[in-house]
């Protein structure tokens, strides 16, 4: 039924959609571990993989592939698998890949959980890891050895909102027979598409913008087939961290409305940049598209638009941050992101406060520090809410 030439919009639509028998409009949910057989031998040829249909929902799922094909069509990558959580999509592509004596090239700023993957985790399977500043190509060069398999950044990064050339890495790891994975849930899907700049794998925590209404955790994994269907799916099927299909409905649903979405935190997030780099309380911002932001034109090359999370320094460190966030009114004190509601954070404290003192200061990360997650509320009240905050610091 979907058509290859319908445009992004109408695809995010109607994409994966396989109607029952009893022909609903929207997707039906099948809320079932396990699927019967009409034979003995249509149970035999399941297994042998010469009737594709489904065995069990650890393996595959009728809602899961649905947002699963959605997800393609929004990426243009051959496959896809889902799974329970962003962490979840990150630790399968790396131990599915990976073996003793491999080794990693990562860029340092990374989001907590992916670090320590890379950082922890693998290295106690003897693959080694190695941690660069994502901006400095030489160092990503200087980090690469004959082992190294991956080579792994998110750009923007959480929390300074740094950016590194995906084309200039995606070439290294090419040359050295790596392949370059990269987190692309700040950009989201809409505004950056990191396989047009070289990258082999892409994921996402599918809980931040995909859902975008902070209900369900989940991620996704995308690729070419011979990584998904011959190094990672026989991975996910045998270790199990297989999203649920009530999980699978709320995503492949919001994806109908991600474009709009995105675009609407967009609006209200540049709104709030250009308030925010003029005040006197402020101290500086990170931005991706404003002129501001030290890899801008970078930012603008690989991004369509800024996206929605805002980092800035206030003045007067801790004590000011925190009694700035304490007189929000409208944005609320969370370190989850990518919702419809603003949600702001102080990243030396929360989600960064088990790095030490130098690994912070590697990062930029002060103690007037905050990361802001733009939601879909009306611009001007955001901009009113951040305006009479400031205001009790002055
Ligand atoms: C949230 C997040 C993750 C982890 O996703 P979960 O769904 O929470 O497991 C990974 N990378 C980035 C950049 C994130 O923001």
């Amino acid at each position: 039924m979907v058509k290859k030439h319908w445009k992004q919009q109408t695809r995010l639509v109607h994409e994966g959609q396989n109607r029952s028998p009893h022909g609903e409009t929207a997707e039906a949910m099948y809320l079932t571990s396990g699927y019967v057989y009409d034979s003995a031998e249509q149970a035999e040829a399941r297994f042998r993989e010469e009737d594709d249909g489904f065995i069990y929902s650890r393996f595959g799922n009728p809602t899961v592939r649905a947002f699963e094909e959605r997800m393609i069509a929004l990426e243009g990558t051959q496959d896809a698998r889902a799974t329970a959580t962003g962490m979840a999509a990150v630790t399968a592509t790396m131990m599915s890949q990976l073996q003793t004596g491999d080794h990693i090239v990562a860029a340092r700023a990374l989001f907590g959980s992916c670090r320590y993957v890379v950082e922890t985790l693998m290295p106690k399977f003897g693959v080694a890891c190695t941690l660069v500043d994502g901006r400095d190509i030489d160092a990503w060069k200087a980090a690469i050895r004959p082992e190294t398999k991956v080579l792994f950044l998110e750009t923007p990064s959480n929390p300074l909102l740094e950016i590194v050339d995906m084309q200039a890495v995606a070439d290294l790891a090419h040359e050295n027979g790596a392949r370059l994975v990269v987190d692309n849930v700040f950009a989201t899907p809409i505004l950056q598409r990191p396989t047009d700049f070289g990258a082999d794998i892409v994921v996402y925590s599918a809980t931040k913008h995909i859902d975008g209404q902070g209900r369900c955790l989940g991620g996704v994994i995308l690729g070419d087939q011979s990584f998904i269907q011959d190094e990672l799916a026989n991975f996910l099927r045998q270790t199990g961290p297989s999203l649920s299909p009530f999980n699978a409905w709320v995503m492949l649903k919001a994806l109908e409305t991600l474009a709009l979405r995105v675009d609407a935190h967009c609006h209200n997030a540049e709104k709030l940049t250009e308030f925010l780099v003029n005040h006197a309380q402020i101290e500086r911002v990170y931005y991706p598209s404003h002129a501001s932001h030290p890899q801008h034109n970078l930012a603008m090359k690989q991004m369509s638009r800024g996206g929605n999370l805002i980092a800035f320094d206030v003045k007067g460190g801790k004590a000011n941050a925190f009694k700035f966030a304490n007189a929000l009114q409208i944005a609320l004190i969370s370190n989850n992101l990518g919702d419809a509601k603003t949600l702001i954070t102080h990243p030396a404290t929360t989600t960064h406060f088990k790095l030490d003192e130098a690994a912070k200061t590697e990062l930029g990360i002060t103690g007037g520090s905050m990361r802001v997650s733009i939601g879909l509320e009306d611009g001007d009240d955001l901009v009113h809410d951040f305006d009479q905050a400031l205001a009790q610091l002055a």
